[in-house]
């Protein structure tokens, strides 16, 4: 192999375009011309910067962003998990108290035990309703993500 040949197969062999023998014999010249393997050398760095330019940097951003929505979103999962958990653990526990202690042992009168039951029944109710919303504005969100 010349090196004027060399020269006109040395993008495609940079490409990995070329078959079995020719690869082989651009090799073969390769190990044996100085003059080309520099060259080789030099075209590869300008390959890769130049891919590195249009392609490396801005595919590392999408997937930086990709992943930083994916971490959002596992986030305000978790957060509403555990909000719901502890809430309804402390509800649970509120009410066994309330009930043993309160309704079933003190010594008050009658209507204050119906007016602290409805208070925190209201309460109770408030709250629930308050999360509904919340998920449910959460939902239409997301539909209007798609939509975009
Ligand atoms: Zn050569």
């Amino acid at each position: 192999m010349t090196c004027d040949k060399f020269r006109l197969q040395i993008m495609e062999y940079l490409d990995g375009e070329l078959g079995p023998e020719e690869h082989q014999e651009v090799e073969r010249h390769l190990a044996g011309c100085s003059a080309c393997r520099s060259e080789l050398d030099s075209l590869q760095k300008l390959k890769e910067i130049t891919s590195g330019m249009q392609f490396a940097q801005p595919e590392e951003e999408v997937w930086k962003m990709y992943w930083e929505q994916v971490y959002n979103r596992l986030e305000r999962g978790l957060g509403w998990v555990l909000a719901s958990v502890g809430a309804i653990i402390l509800l649970a526990y509120g009410a066994f108290h309330f009930i043993r202690d309160f309704l079933l042992r003190s010594g008050e009168p009658l209507l204050l035990k119906l007016g602290v039951c409805a208070a925190v029944l209201g309460a109770v109710i408030l709250f629930i309703s308050v999360l509904r919303e919340r998920l449910f504005i959460r939902k239409t969100d997301k539909y209007k993500e798609v939509e975009k």
